[in-house]
């Protein structure tokens, strides 16, 4: 049974455009739709919440906070790090996003706020936190998942590594 709307353990497919501060900031390709298994956390909460129901071919603009979104800018996730902890000759500039790995091996992706002469300060909140989203989306495609999408919580697909 093909699936007629959006719900619990449904496999989506959708087309989307993502604003904020009124700017286009981000849009699927038509050949590389988002696809996601719904009602397992995988896309932000306020975007699932308002899916619920769609169905084939339908669209909907989508209006999401930032509590319901990527939180809120949190100022004490702001670190600055000794340039000697970078690699050799690496020279960070504002804006750039850096892949920094904890003691235990955990990757944090942060964005160099500022380079002064010794040191980096480096912003580890998401680059889309404490902002307003407006997402346009169209629904493309529903199915059901298979069983292991299902215990994993998440979708299979062949351009994506298996976890
Ligand atoms: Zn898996």
């Amino acid at each position: 049974m093909v699936p007629q709307r959006i719900d619990d353990d449904v496999v989506v497919e959708l087309q989307y455009k993502l604003w904020s501060d009124g700017e286009l900031i981000e849009e699927s390709e038509a050949d590389d739709p988002l696809v996601y298994l719904h009602g397992h956390d995988n896309i932000i909460p306020g975007l699932e919440r308002e899916l619920y129901g769609l169905s084939i071919g339908e669209e909907k603009e989508i209006v999401v906070s930032p509590e319901d979104g990527y939180g809120y800018r949190d100022p004490t996730n702001v670190e600055e790090v000794s340039l000697d902890e970078l690699p050799l000759g690496f020279r960070p500039e504002p804006g750039m996003l850096l892949e920094v790995q904890d003691e235990d091996g955990n990757v944090y992706v942060a964005q160099v706020e500022d380079v002064g002469e010794n040191t980096v300060t480096l912003d580890f909140n998401h680059p889309m936190a404490g902002k307003e989203l407006r997402f346009q989306v169209r629904v493309t495609a529903l199915r059901e998942p298979t069983e292991e999408e299902l215990e994993h919580g998440h979708v299979h697909d062949s351009s994506h590594h298996h976890h």
